[in-house]
């Protein structure tokens, strides 16, 4: 099977007979649909001939994407701002390995992977978040991403507002001040002039960071109620952050749900990703199976 994590620099690509199991994997840059895709495919052809053919393609993908499979532009990126990107689509980009392809986000395809054989193994329901350079959350339920007509969006929520101890305008190009536009990675340089790595645990970029992140961990328990929620990405990696989202998360659900998980200091309920960078690729290994399982 072959396994694409497909992000803005960079195709990670494996090909293995399981999400555990990965034989071969490289690295390819993100430049034109047309260049990408053709050592994609090169790679995977390569790899066929030397381990046979390859079954199944599940793809994880930056977005906006469509993964609506009964739409007609299925597997097509939508509206970005990456140059040549817009209207790119992985089902025609890969056509040449004649395999059954499943495309979800990058976002799905990290919790389909920690779900599968991370942090989430032995959980029926788990909400995996990533905040980088945009912020998105994925919600998995019995190894399956849920989503409506399109993938979540919960990255747009509006996490309110103290204009007087925060009055950085954000920088979400539909939105402005939502939660992407006001706690994702650029916009902490914006705000700040530096990366959130650069400051001590306790200071107040890290407490409004985690503000506003409380706010989507909130968003989740309510709409979900996922037995753990997973927070990745490069800027959860600043001192002391994730201990102030697990404090401030504590304090917005108070008293009002009583269940075990939320009892104590949620260190066991906001949790780090197990899998660390592997975790898309083994989530796309894992949608390659569905892929396989429903072209039988
Ligand atoms: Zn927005």
């Amino acid at each position: 099977m072959a396994a694409i994590e497909a992000g803005g620099t960079k195709f990670v690509c494996a090909a293995g007979y399981a999400p555990d199991q990965i034989i071969e994997n490289t690295k390819i840059p993100t430049t034109t649909p047309r260049e990408t895709f053709a050592q994609a495919a090169s790679f995977f052809s390569r790899v066929a001939s030397e381990h046979g053919e390859i079954a199944a393609i599940g793809v994880a993908s930056f977005g906006p994407i469509d993964v609506d499979q009964n739409s007609a532009t299925y597997g097509s990126i939508l509206k970005t701002p990456k140059p040549h990107w817009a209207g790119a689509n992985f089902l025609n980009g890969l056509a040449p390995l004649k395999a059954p392809i499943m495309v979800d986000t990058d976002v799905n395809g990290a919790g389909i992977g920690e779900a599968r054989i991370g942090a989430g193994k032995t959980l029926r329901t788990i909400a995996y978040v990533t905040v980088g350079t945009g912020i998105g959350a994925g919600v998995i339920k019995d190894g399956v991403p849920q989503s409506g007509f399109g993938h979540y969006e919960l990255g747009h929520i509006r996490p309110p507002r103290d204009k007087n101890a925060d009055p950085y305008e954000g920088r979400c190009p539909f939105h402005g001040d939502c939660l992407e536009g006001v706690a994702s990675g650029p916009a902490i340089i914006g705000r700040w002039g530096a990366s959130l790595s650069d400051f001590p645990a306790g200071h107040e970029a890290i407490n409004l960071e985690a503000e506003y992140l409380s706010h989507l961990a909130l968003t989740l328990i309510l709409g979900h109620m996922p037995e753990i929620i997973i927070f990745g990405g490069g800027v959860m990696k600043a001192p002391g952050l994730m201990d102030e989202l697990r404090r401030k998360t504590k304090a917005l659900i108070g008293d009002y749900l009583q269940d075990q998980r939320l009892k104590g200091d949620l260190s066991d309920y906001i949790v780090a990703p197990d899998l660390g960078d592997l975790a898309g690729v083994t989530g796309a290994m894992a949608l390659a199976e569905m892929a396989l399982a429903n072209a039988q």
